[in-house]
């Protein structure tokens, strides 16, 4: 079953979309080696119920947590921890936000301190790969269009590893709804795009093997090598104009230029 949107509930997908492209910065804010996934989740959670919005993952299928915060050869689904950050660490933080009856849902990976290089490209590429699949979101293409984008970009000019196991999704009143989002697959493939169509579109790249296992919590997925991993996600609708993308990645990137503890990896454009 697909569910098509109209404007005015693309609307509130946006505003709960908003809050946690906010919560997000908030947590960028304080983001910075020595402090723990327990207590950016936690801020997290106040920010959002601040707002009179629900975390939108604590008590999904049992899920503990308001952020996923997956380190290093984390891929997705990491269950915040003690672990204090250190100097050199990507942290990958996912959130959803839940308000007036719809969910927005948003990712973006950090650079913490004196990343490398080889890690630096990485969130590059993933960063940029994302929306190197949101441009082929207009209605008329086809859902696997999304996927081949991604991984033209990310497999065939870079030679990094997309995660198949997961995959973005459509959102709405449910955290995920139909369709699948690949980030992998053929040019015109899968589903038509028609107006009102919202997907969560969320590359997952490897450094390395694409391969991915789960870790012994129940919960968090991580690289089969132990190479790092990145991941970014937006929220978009497809609308008459082509993709209008919900949640908004400047509120993260204008407070990590605010924070000397992050590394900028905003797309020069
Ligand atoms: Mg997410
Ligand atoms: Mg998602």
């Amino acid at each position: 079953m697909l569910y098509y949107k109209s404007a005015e509930e693309i609307e509130l997908i946006r505003t709960s979309c908003i809050l946690v492209s906010r919560t997000l910065a908030h947590v960028a804010s304080i983001l910075k080696p020595g402090v723990s996934g327990i207590e950016i989740d936690f801020a997290a959670e106040e920010f959002i119920k601040d707002h009179k919005a629900l975390p939108g993952f604590k008590g999904y299928r049992g899920f503990p947590s308001t952020l996923c915060v997956s380190l290093n050869e984390g891929v997705v689904h990491g269950i915040p921890t003690n672990r204090e950050f250190v100097d050199g660490d990507i942290v990958s933080i996912d959130c959803g936000a839940y308000l007036h009856e719809y969910y927005g849902d948003s990712a973006f990976t950090f650079a913490i301190g004196d990343v490398d290089e080889i890690s630096m490209n990485l969130l590059h590429v993933t960063n940029t790969s994302l929306y190197k699949g949101i441009e082929n979101v207009k209605k008329g293409n086809r859902i696997g269009d999304i996927g081949y984008a991604i991984q033209s970009y990310v497999e065939g000019e870079h030679g990094y590893g997309i995660v198949r196991e997961l995959v973005g999704h459509g959102i709405g009143r449910n955290l995920h709804e139909k369709p699948d989002v690949p980030n992998y697959g053929n040019r015109g493939k899968g589903i038509v795009m028609k107006e009102g169509l919202v997907i969560a579109i969320e590359p997952m790249v490897n450094l390395g093997t694409k391969e991915v296992m789960q870790s012994s919590d129940g919960w968090t997925i991580v690289s089969r090598d132990g190479k790092p991993s990145a991941h970014y996600e937006h929220t978009v609708a497809v609308t008459k104009n082509g993709a209008d993308i919900l949640s908004d990645h400047s509120f993260i990137n204008d407070a990590i230029k605010n924070n000397v503890n992050i590394k900028d990896i905003s797309i020069k454009k």
